[in-house]
């Protein structure tokens, strides 16, 4: 797969899942610890497919799901509502209804990585 179409594919699947995509994300030790944790599963054969992934097909995983893999417009599917919406994926704390849980994308190589932070672990995330 060609960059540009790599960089489209992120660009549909974050739009499709009302996510903010970056870019020049420099991912923390625990991102990291739980990127590698999704590629040693992946590479055992302990994540699921979806069905439409191709081979070499770079594939969407939510961090509140890590044992499947989805193709973009599964990826759509995988939005939460109620309290596990407003779990920080990083802390587990639940937010207050209202509270706003920050939505993420990451660039893992292979694969697109979702998470949901509390605004506390977003900004030791995502330093801005
Ligand atoms: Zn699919
Ligand atoms: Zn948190």
């Amino acid at each position: 797969m060609t960059p540009s179409t790599l960089t489209q594919l992120f660009a549909d699947a974050a739009r499709q899942t009302g996510m903010q995509l970056s870019y020049d994300h420099e991912p923390t030790l625990w991102l990291r610890n739980e990127i590698s944790a999704i590629r040693q599963a992946a590479q055992g054969g302990r994540v699921e497919q979806c069905g439409h992934l191709a081979p070499g097909q770079a594939a969407v995983v939510a961090l509140w799901r890590p044992e499947r893999a989805w193709c973009a417009w599964c990826a759509s599917a995988l939005m939460l509502t109620g309290d596990a919406d407003r779990t920080c994926d990083r802390c587990q704390r639940v937010g207050a209804p209202g509270e706003l849980i920050h939505p993420c994308v990451v660039d893992a190589g292979a694969a697109l990585v979702l998470l949901g932070l509390c605004p506390g672990c977003s900004r030791a995330e995502v330093p801005r």
